[in-house]
């Protein structure tokens, strides 16, 4: 979707601190964030939101899910963290590209 934001970061059109990238995902830090760590896992590929997801995209959304604990810890949240998936106007969605918020403070020894 050529006037998506997060797709013109998912194929490197405009800057994000990221924090992971493969084929079908990248996850970057939050530009206001909420929390001291706080980054999005989002699909490479344009979907409005969790309420448009298809059969066809469950492994993807697997995929982000297992994400989450892995750069949570890579990130200093090994001692837990917040996910949130908002969806619609309703739901506090501003950006209608999938993605999964993840944040959380540093605990001491991580
Ligand atoms: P939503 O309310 O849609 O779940 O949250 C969208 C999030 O994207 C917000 O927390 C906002 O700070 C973040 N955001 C919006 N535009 C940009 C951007 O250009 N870069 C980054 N890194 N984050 C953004
Ligand atoms: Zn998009």
């Amino acid at each position: 979707m050529t006037d998506c934001i997060f797709c013109k970061i998912a194929a490197g059109e405009i800057p994000a601190n990221k924090v992971y990238e493969d084929d079908d995902v990248v996850a970057f830090h939050d530009i206001r964030p909420i929390a001291p760590v706080h980054f999005m896992i989002i699909p490479k590929t344009h979907v409005d939101s969790l309420a448009h997801c298809q059969e066809e995209h469950r492994s993807l959304l697997g995929k982000i899910m297992l994400l989450a604990p892995k750069l949570a810890a890579e990130q200093g949240l090994a001692a837990g963290f917040k996910t949130g998936i908002n969806t619609g106007r309703g739901g506090g969605q501003e950006v209608f590209h999938l993605h999964v918020h993840v944040f959380g403070h540093k605990s001491q020894g991580n």
